[in-house]
């Protein structure tokens, strides 16, 4: 037994220091970046910004109202051939450029994967997803995958240091997701003890990811813009959101009707609720590490979306950015024990 001393960050254990600004306005920040990436000779450019690959969350309604935007959307794996066929054969070229298509690691899902692609030439993302990215199973299938795919973005994950950030990228990842336990509907700290607080996370995974001209993608644990602005600051090339984009009408979840209300269900993916759904039911040596919740629905993404842009075009103001890049190297963290004003949180 080890006991590692120094004392992990969370979001919620800093803040970004302001810094003398020349920016006039927040209307001067471009947060479109260009990226060109490790393995694939593919650039991409847009707001590094993605729905994530949940089944409320990272739907194809969602994909067409975040293309629009310039944002990515992980498509959950859930959706059969024909659904895929239907949806692409309806689209606008531009929305394939901010698809990212969802794998899990068994044969079946490696034989799905290809005849995905075999609908368009101009997807561009894999994201091969498993909860638990230190199996050398996803190692296995990711070198299958570039093998494949030598030209596709490959995302992997998920990890939350540095070793396996490495190991990752040299068996073929352009991208690797960070992130274990943050998520809101996620209960594998409660259930394993087993996590790392995410800021320290982002800051130790992209020191690596960098180094090997990679990037990596913040998966989970923003409850706010702000939170997405520390994960930038923190070196976070793109940010995963999931419970910040749940119960909008685009989620495609069971609506729940009460006293005039509508409400949307929202489950973390390794769930008993995503368990029956998907996969018949929770094995017997499993327990399920994910909850389920009921949310207002909150009407389209689209409004939540430019809410969340609008903060992040105030952070970079905060710090004299102009663009996502610079916030980066513009950020100082401050340690903190407070964070916001509650004395009104009651109301509403
Ligand atoms: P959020 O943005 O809601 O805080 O976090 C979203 C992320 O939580 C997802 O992208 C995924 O990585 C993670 N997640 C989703 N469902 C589950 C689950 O059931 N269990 C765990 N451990 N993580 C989950």
């Amino acid at each position: 037994m080890r006991i590692e001393e120094n004392i992990k960050l969370g979001f919620k254990d800093v803040l970004i220091k302001p810094k003398r600004s020349i920016l006039k306005s927040r209307a001067e920040v471009e947060l479109v970046r260009n990226f060109n990436f490790r393995y694939s000779r593919l650039s991409w450019s847009g707001i590094p910004i993605m729905a994530s690959n949940m089944d409320t969350v990272g739907t194809f309604s969602t994909a067409i109202v975040l293309s629009k935007l310039r944002l990515l959307t992980a498509i959950h794996k859930y959706y059969s051939i024909q659904e895929w066929e239907k949806f692409i054969s309806i689209l606008s070229s531009d929305v394939l450029n901010y698809i990212i298509v969802t794998t899990g690691i068994s044969d079946l899902d490696y034989f799905k994967l290809k005849k995905i692609f075999l609908l368009s030439p101009l997807l561009k993302y894999i994201c091969i997803d498993v909860a638990n990215g230190y199996s050398k199973n996803l190692i296995i299938f990711l070198k299958r995958i570039r093998d494949t795919f030598p030209d596709k973005i490959i995302c992997a994950g998920n990890v939350v240091t540095g070793d396996m950030v490495e190991e990752l990228m040299i068996a073929g990842a352009d991208i690797v997701k960070v992130g274990i336990g943050p998520g809101s509907v996620c209960t594998t700290r409660i259930k394993t003890g087993v996590g790392y607080p995410q800021l320290s996370a982002i800051i130790e995974c992209a020191d690596v990811a960098h180094s090997l001209n990679g990037k990596i993608i913040s998966d989970g644990g923003c409850i706010n813009s702000g939170d997405i602005a520390k994960a930038f600051g923190a070196g976070a090339d793109f940010v995963m959101l999931g419970g910040m984009l749940a119960g909008h009408n685009e989620c495609e979840g069971t609506i729940i009707k009460e006293k005039n209300k509508k409400f949307v269900v929202f489950y973390g993916m390794s769930s008993k609720y995503a368990m029956d759904l998907h996969i018949g039911g929770l094995a017997d040596y499993k327990s399920e590490e994910g909850k389920l919740v009921k949310l207002l629905l909150k009407g389209s993404v689209k409004n939540t979306i430019l809410d969340i842009l609008g903060g992040l075009r105030s952070a970079c103001t905060y710090v004299g950015a102009k663009n996502i890049h610079q916030l980066t190297k513009n950020t100082t963290f401050i340690k903190v024990l407070e964070q916001e004003n509650k004395i009104f949180n009651h109301i509403n």
